[in-house]
Order: C-alpha cells, then structure tokens, then sequence
C-alpha cells in the first residue's frame, strides 16, 4: 500500500478521499488554488501544495503543476476524484511517465469509452445492448436519414464527441431532420472541433440507471449493484438512490452482467460506473435497458453504493491501483437497505438555478450517525466563489426501506441551518417528500413535470418569523446591557435592570422591519417576567425564550415551543426554521436617511458585539475602504471600513470592548 498519496481535486471529493486515506494511515498532499488557501480540504490534509490562481485552467488542470507537486512531497501515486484531470487519459500517462501511479483505469480504457461512437461499437461486439440506432462513419446527410427512417421517429442526434448535452437534438418527424442535423453539426463542430453525430432512437420515458463497476489488475471484475439517478434538471443529478425503486432481480442480474463485461472489453481496473438508460413506458423490463457511456472515475453518487453494501470504495480504489486483488467476489457482495442522496446547493431554484455565491456564515448540518452522512468540503465561515461548483455538501441517508429513508432524509434537509447564500434545501424537501416520488414513479421528466409543485414560491414573513425576528433582538439587547452591567460593576445602572431593557421610559421599543418590499412595524413591551408582548403584527403575541451566543433561539410564542437559527448580518436578520429562510432587514431609525458622502463623521456599530481588533490609531489618514475595525457578533466578524478618505478623528473603543447597537465606533473629519 501507498505511504503518502496526493489528491489532485478540492471540495468535498478531496475531504472524501483524505478520510479514508487518513482511516488506512496513509499521509495527504493536498493541492489548492488562490481562491483554496484556507480551504477545508488543505486544512484536513498532512501536507499542501499551492498550484496557481483561481480559475480551474490556472490551477486544478495544470498536470505539470500537480506532478511537481507531487514529487516535491514525495506521493507516490495521485488521485484525481472527478472532474478536473479524472477522465484525460494525457494526464494518466504523464503520472507513469513521472513513476507515479494515477488512481483510475489504464490510459487505454480512458480513451476507449472517450468517444461515444468508438464506445458504441465496442459495447455492441461485447453483447453489450445499446440504444437501437447507427454509429456508422458515413455522415451524408441522405444516408443518415434513411437510418433515421429505419429507426423510426422520434430520434435524437448526437454528437459523438458530445458531453454536457450539446450537438444533441431530438427530431419527432421526418421534415425536421435536415435542419436538425445542420444544428447538430454546427454546434458539436465549435463545442468539441468534430461535427460527426450518431443517431439514436429517443426513448419518450426513459430512467438514468447506473451499475457501479469494480475491476483488478489481476483480470477479475464484479459489479455493486445499481443507482437510479432518473431525478435530473437540465442533464445534471439531483437525488440519486440505490437500489433503484422497482427493480426485477432478473434485470439486475443482467444490468450487472452486461456492466461487467463493458468493463472487462476494455481491459478495465479500478471504479467506473456504466451509465444505462432503461425504457419504462412499460415499466422496469429486463429487456429494455441501453448502454449510454461509461465514466471512467469515481462518481459523486458513489455514497449511495457504500451505504447499501458497507464498503469503502476509495479504499477499494486504493488497494486496487497499488496492485491488491479485489477484496470481495460477487457473491460476498449484497444489498443492506435503501440509501438516498440530495445534492445541496448554493443556487436560487426561484432564479432557475442560478448559482448563488457568497459566504457560508451559518451553516450547520444535520448530525451523522448511522444513518446520516454528510461529505462536504466547506465549514462555515467559508465562501461559495463564482469559480467552482457551488455544491455545498451532499447529504447522504441510509435507513431499512425507502420510504423510511426518505422520511428521514426530509428530516436530515429540514436541520440544515444555511445562510449566507441561497441553497435548494426547500426544493430538495419538497422533491424527498412528493408523492409521486415516493410512489417511486420515476424518468428523467420528473422536476420539469412537477415543477409547479417543486419550486418553493417566496412567501412573506409569517407572524412566527416576525416573532422570532423581534424576540432575538430583544434577547440580543438584553444580553448586551446584562454584561455591560456586570463589567461596569455598577448595580444600581438602569442598565443593570436586564428583566426589561428600557430604551425609552414607557418601557417599550419600535422595531421596524423590512420584509422584501413591505416595510413592517413592530412594538414591543416588556414583561416583568423577562418576556415580551409584540403588537403591530397580524395578531399580539407573548414571546420569551434565550438566544444561544451561537444563534440559536430557543423560543416559546403563545404557549408553543420552537427553535430556529438567527444570523445578524450587515442590518438584516436571518430567520432560520425546518426548511425556510427569512431574511427581514432591520430599518434602524437612527440611520434612516443619513448618508454620507464623504469621509467625515461618525462609524456606528451595525449590531451589537465586541470590538475585536482596531487597524488604525487616532490622526491617521484613512483610504476608502480601509478597513478601520473589527466588530464581532453573533460569531461573525465584520470590518467597519472608511466610507470614504480622511482622518481618524476619535476612536471610541479599544480591543475587547462590548459596544451596544449603534454606538459610535470612530469617527472621521475630512482632510484639510
Ligand atoms: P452527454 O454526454 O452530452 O451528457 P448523454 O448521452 O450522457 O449525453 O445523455 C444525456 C442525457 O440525455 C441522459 O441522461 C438522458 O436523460 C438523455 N438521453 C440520452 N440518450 C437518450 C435517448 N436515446 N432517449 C432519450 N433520452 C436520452
């Protein structure tokens, strides 16, 4: 076995792989980029290497970069995880070359399954079943028309050296096809430089299911069974699951044969998983499952298949790439239970999608055990950047049966606390708990079919969330007159009376909040007994509870329990409940229409919270944007900057000071 091994990915992959790695004593070399300096994958590993800037191109794919990595460190052999260098068989060959062994299949293998054509061809000569169709080398638009006449409509074109979905069209009736094939060949000539297609019978209701492979360099190979990765947008993996619901033993058998022997056609070793597309217009049927292509690597999904078998599958890959034997056979290989996994994204299902960047300043996930697992690659505190993939961590459950692993998984989604960016979790809920999800009534249509039911419709904030919003204030407040109390010493402050912060002699305060477009107010009086009745919302409500310093609330409104998560950021407040985010910013009347234009005046605390650092010193002269002060508050830092040049006039408080909401921080005068 390897002594030390490096990873050539980030993200959750890379933390994936360095805990087994570290599970089997073997040392970590990890690789980052700029943007990854203090990113969790090069906190978790023994040793790192800096590679370049942010951009993948400048970084994550450099071979030479990561070579030199690796014999600077002395790593004897490289895994690559997915994406980046995993599937370019150029790169497998420069680790050979270098007398570093590439954790994945010979080069040869890799080139093998490159293209979709050659790959075809050579699934069809190993009695592999692939879709009904023609991947000839003649390309005249006449000749490709009468196949597609032989197939029978609908058809879909494809590129052969196609990926992500492009150079592919699907043409329902004959008088469509030339146009088609012109849009096809257009297009796959500026994505891949190579305008051959081939053509396929379109199946109208196909599911996505995949048999992960495992192969030794000693000839033997053995399948672990299937994952139905049918719930899909635009092409890309959403929830995967195995087994797959419905599955007849007698077309897993052959699902299973037929992947064995695409792997052992080419001369296979180490992960790989054969993509299939089954056609269910009539049902799961062991005679309607097509070879699609063949990933050569280790795929994302890949924990479903560990939870459903109890194996390790980078350690298989370990073993298997420093010339180990296959630690079981088929036979010693069985299915334990149902495993489900949800991909959680920073993205805006409102927004179609759209990524959604920024930083992760809460972000707590549900605990494993058992029956949950989490593989991420970000902590809180961390940033989602424009420049990868904004997967947050997938969420992994296992239970006895499917339904209960969806139940749970629904549970697991609603004790995801994240705020900071926008994710899926309320669409991924809403996908666990579907009806006709659960029903198992799965093709790769599903969302796109479901989409009214999927999509999370922004709804103004309830009276709860108000509640919550206003009560953490007022615990917040609270908190902070407590403890300026104590450090002064002096008993008989008003401040010391911490059972009613009294900001105004009537014993009350105005909250004005700000939900979307709608502004909303608040009064809240306080209570003898240390709870607070809030008026102005749709209905009068008493709220006590205590807000944890990591921002839990633990409230009771009206009688009922509850708890929710409370971020306070640059003037908003972040309500966190099972499955929802609110955001409400927080008008403070003291701001209210003051706006400075230049670089004189007065730097307010934006919250309460403690002064953690001081940059600059009274009389210095100050840039725009210079950072002045650190303020910390609800676990989070925040820089107060000059909002324009000029002089520090005054600084009000030093490291370690408390500062009440509002307080004057610094001051600045402009320069003379
Ligand atoms: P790419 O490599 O461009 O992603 P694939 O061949 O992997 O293309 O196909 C991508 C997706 O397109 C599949 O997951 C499936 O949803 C759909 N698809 C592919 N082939 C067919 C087909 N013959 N009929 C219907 N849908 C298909």
């Amino acid at each position: 076995m390897f002594r030390k091994i490096l990873i050539a990915n980030r993200g959750e992959i890379a933390c994936r792989v360095i805990r087994t790695a570290k599970r089997l004593g073997i040392a970590t070399v990890a690789v980052y980029s700029d943007a990854d300096a203090t990113a969790r994958h090069v906190a978790m590993a023994d040793e790192a290497v800096h590679i370049g800037a942010a951009p993948v191109r400048e970084s994550y794919l450099l071979a030479e970069r990561i070579i030199a990595a690796a014999k600077l460190t002395g790593a004897e052999a490289i895994h690559p995880g997915y994406g980046f260098l995993s599937e370019n068989a150029g790169f497998a060959r420069t680790c050979a070359a270098a007398g570093i062994v590439f954790i994945g299949p010979p080069p040869a293998a890799i080139e093998a399954m490159g293209l979709k054509g050659a790959a075809k061809a050579l699934m069809e000569k190993a009695k592999v079943p692939v879709v009904p169709g023609y991947h000839g080398d003649d390309q005249a638009p006449d000749l490709l028309a009468k196949e597609a006449e032989r197939i029978g409509y609908p058809v879909l074109i494809k590129a052969v050296a196609g990926g992500g979905g492009k150079g592919m069209r699907r043409v329902d009736v004959a008088k469509d096809f030339m146009a088609a094939l012109e849009g096809a060949r257009r297009e796959a000539a500026n994505a891949f430089g190579d305008d051959k297609v081939l053509l396929e019978k379109y199946l109208v209701k196909p599911r996505h299911i995949e048999i992960q492979v495992f192969a030794d360099s000693h000839g033997d190979a053995v399948h672990l069974f299937e994952r139905d990765c049918s719930v899909q947008r635009r092409h890309q993996k959403v929830l995967e699951e195995a087994p797959a619901p419905g599955m007849p033993e007698e077309m897993r058998a052959a699902m299973g044969g037929a992947a064995v022997a695409a792997a052992k056609a080419i001369g296979y070793v180490g992960a790989g998983t054969v993509e299939f597309i089954a056609d269910v217009s009539d049902g799961l049927r062991a005679d309607r499952f097509y070879f699609m292509e063949m990933n050569t690597r280790l795929q994302v999904e890949h924990p479903v298949t560990e939870m459903i078998t109890g194996q390790d599958l980078v350690e298989w890959q370990l073993r298997v790439a420093a010339g180990d034997r296959l630690p079981l056979t088929q036979d010693d290989l069985v299915i334990d239970g149902h495993a489900v996994e949800a991909r959680v994204y920073a993205e805006d299902p409102v927004k179609n999608f759209l990524p959604s960047v920024g930083t992760l300043v809460r972000l707590r996930a549900p605990a494993e055990n058992a029956h949950v697992r989490v593989d991420t690659g970000v902590r809180e505190g961390d940033a989602v950047t424009p420049y990868y993939d904004p997967m947050i961590a997938k969420l992994i459950i296992w239970d006895r049966d499917r339904p209960a692993a969806l139940r749970r998984m629904r549970q697991a989604l609603a004790e995801y606390q994240i705020a900071g960016v926008t994710t899926n979790t309320a669409f991924l809920m809403a996908l666990a708990g579907h009806p006709a999800f659960g029903a198992g009534d799965l093709d790769t249509g599903f969302i796109e079919r479901f989409r009214a039911d999927l999509i999370p419709q922004p709804e103004p904030a309830s009276v709860t969330v108000l509640a919550l919003a206003a009560l953490a204030i007022t615990l917040d407040r609270r908190a902070l007159a407590a403890e300026q109390a104590a450090r002064g010493g002096d008993r008989w402050s008003p401040w010391a009376a911490v059972n009613g912060w009294r900001m105004n002699d009537a014993g009350a305060d105005d909250l004005h909040f700000r939900d979307r477009d709608t502004d909303l107010h608040c009064r809240v009086e306080y209570l003898a007994d240390g709870s607070v009745r809030l008026f102005g919302l749709e209905s009068t409500v008493v709220a006590g509870g205590t807000l944890e310093p990591d921002g839990s609330l633990d409230a009771v409104l009206d009688g009922r329990r509850l708890r929710a998560g409370i971020v306070r950021q640059d003037g908003e407040i972040i309500v966190l409940l099972p499955g929802q985010t609110h955001r409400l910013v927080l008008v403070d009347p003291r701001q209210a229409g003051e706006e400075d234009e230049g670089g004189s005046g007065q730097l307010n605390a934006p919250m309460p919270g403690k002064i953690v650092q001081v940059l600059v010193e009274e009389g210095a002269k100050v840039e725009k944007g210079q950072p002045l002060m650190i303020l910390e508050a609800m676990k989070m830092e925040h820089t107060i900057a000059a909002p324009g040049s000029g002089i520090v006039a005054k600084i009000g408080f030093r490291a370690g000071d408390q500062v009440p909401e509002g307080a004057t921080l610094l001051s600045l005068e402009d320069e003379e």
